[in-house]
């Protein structure tokens, strides 16, 4: 693709197909500038993977065209996968200064980061990222400081909305200002890059502050202990929770690694300062069961996080018992079910009330992004040219594009990771495919989510594997009996799983019996043949077509 350099480009680079590993840029004179750089959770079809980034190799190969990066808030989906990759791009962060404090925390774990440079940007700042000039703009969302950001360009106006809601009264920050928006409005938008996320959920997404008051009412309701789980990074969920501790009395215990470090930066930006201490881990045995209230790390199902060890019984100092509530003040992020229902298990096992925000006629969840009416609002106030739905499933960014055509804006578009949409001249449209991807973190490096391995996995762990050694002398003959082993394979006739070794051992002898001298002596036709043929005769008696492969030995 031939980039022109009066042409404005935008193209997301992750996070327009699924949810997580968002990666966006701009491209205006020969100039490219980045917004988050995030991770996205693995489901079951990347077996032995946990987490996957965007793949950032078109930033990489612009790198001294690249102005920088900002990093809109602290959510792991836009902020997450900095760390990893960092090292192939190596350009200036910018972040306000409670995502700079995390980004700071996670850069500096690793050696090869340390001298990554972070800029702090006050909310309402504005920087020159030439020919880009760049507004943080503060709005309300599910973790402090969030900015969206005002790109003013000689090509155009963008309004890149990062993660946004119109909370009327967050428990930390102010409410969404309309009034910014409304001027941005003013001086032009030729495009709107928003958040999806909720683009097919009626109404408004609610106030923290209702939270914190079904919160205050269920505690009421709770006479054991009360353990809590929620995204360690929502500061004023954390805040909502202690308010109603303190109403009903109780005091708050924090626990896990996750929420002491989110608790910290918030402490170092200046929040929480209205918070009483919190109750160490190990003083919280001690307190009536009445008096506690333990937030707990976990809400997706980490299988290491607080919540699951206690649920399985796999915790140094808590378990749970009859008569403690566990509440999920959170909701599942796609790919995450799976996790959540099995400590769901562990935890109806120990015989504890499990309450999730649709089993409670109170309010204990709230999301951070803006539902259809607080998206036609921002439509409203920008009046924008063009919309790009991104951040979200496909079903999210249709519904969003839809949701803008219905409110008049004129142009709506649906992009693909990858795709290049060009904003200026003309009518924003896609005018091109760059290649881009996902890629998987396993222990100690970082593959292609594509790659062989993974694709290979996936087949295993749905139609196991038979191999085959065969050693043969150079006439073509066994010199001694061939060996088989299968993984995953049910012979229906036998339990150990014997007799169906032998069956195939039956066969590749008829198979070899079949062959001519001249082919015997052919390896890669004998290896060939062979595989072709254990596979068929597998896929005969069991219905499915097990990995096969096979090592020929010439003695
Ligand atoms: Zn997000
Ligand atoms: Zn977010």
């Amino acid at each position: 693709m031939n980039f022109k350099k009066e042409e404005l480009y935008f193209i997301p680079l992750g996070g327009a197909e699924q949810f997580g590993v968002n990666l966006n840029v701009y491209g205006y004179q020969g100039k490219w500038l980045a917004i988050d750089c995030g991770l996205g959770f693995a489901d079951e079809h990347f077996p032995g993977i946990d987490i996957l980034l965007p793949d950032p190799k078109f930033i990489e190969d612009r790198r001294k065209d690249l102005v920088g990066m900002i990093i809109t808030h602290a959510h792991e989906d836009h902020i997450g996968a900095v760390a990893h990759l960092w090292t192939r791009f190596r350009c200036p962060l910018y972040a306000t200064p409670f995502t700079a404090a995390i980004l700071r925390m996670k850069l500096g774990e690793r050696k090869e980061c340390r001298d990554a440079e972070i800029i702090e940007v006050s909310p309402n700042k504005t920087i020159n990222l030439k020919p880009f000039k760049v507004t943080f703009t503060p709005v309300s969302h599910s973790v402090p400081e969030t900015a969206a950001l005002f790109i003013e360009t000689d090509a155009g106006n963008i309004l890149h909305s990062g993660d946004w809601n119109l909370d009327p009264q967050p428990t930390i920050g102010a409410p969404t200002d309309p009034e910014p928006f409304k001027k941005f409005g003013e001086k032009g938008v030729l495009a709107y890059i928003g958040d999806s996320t909720n683009a097919e959920v009626e109404g408004t997404s609610g106030s923290e502050t209702d939270v914190e008051k079904g919160l205050s009412a269920l505690f009421k309701e709770c006479e054991g202990r009360i353990a809590i789980t929620m995204f360690a990074s929502n500061i004023g969920r954390l805040k909502s929770i202690c308010l109603a501790a303190n109403e009903n009395g109780r005091q708050v215990a924090l626990m896990g690694r996750s929420l002491h470090r989110m608790t910290a930066a918030a402490r170092e930006c200046g929040y929480l300062k209205d918070v009483l201490q919190f109750v160490s881990d190990e003083d919280v045995g001690y307190l009536p069961d009445d008096k506690v209230v333990m937030v707990l790390t976990g809400s997706q199902g980490e299988a290491r996080a607080q919540l699951a060890r206690i649920a399985r019984g796999d915790h140094q100092e808590i378990s749970f018992k009859r008569g403690d509530t566990v509440i999920f003040s959170a909701r599942p992020i796609p790919g995450n079910e799976r996790e959540i229902i099995a400590v769901k298990n562990n935890l109806a096992a120990t015989k504890v009330r499990v309450i999730s925000p649709r089993d409670t006629k109170h309010c204990i969840h709230v999301s951070g992004h803006p539902a259809r009416d607080e998206i036609t609002q921002m439509f409203q106030w920008l009046k924008p040219q063009c919309v790009v739905a991104v951040h979200g499933e496909r079903s999210m960014l249709e519904a969003h594009a839809a949701l803008a055509l219905d409110c008049q804006v004129p142009t709506a578009i649906v992009p693909n990771n990858g795709s290049v949409i060009r904003l200026s001249p003309g009518t924003p449209q896609i005018i091109d495919h760059v290649e881009t991807g996902i890629l998987a973190v396993e222990p100690g490096r970082i593959i292609d989510a594509n790659h062989q391995a993974i694709v290979q996995r996936r087949k295993l762990q749905y139609s196991g594997a038979v191999h085959a050694t065969l050693v043969m002398n150079a006439r073509g003959d066994l010199v001694s009996d061939a060996q088989v082993s299968t993984v995953g394979l049910v012979d229906p006739d036998d339990k150990d799983g014997q007799k169906f070794e032998d069956d195939i051992l039956d066969e590749i002898e008829d198979i070899l019996a079949d062959m001519t001298r001249e082919e015997l002596r052919d390896d890669n036709f004998v290896m060939e043949e062979m595989r072709i043929g254990i596979r068929r005769f597998v896929q005969h008696k069991l219905s499915i077509k097990p990995k096969t492969s096979v090592h020929l030995v010439r003695v």
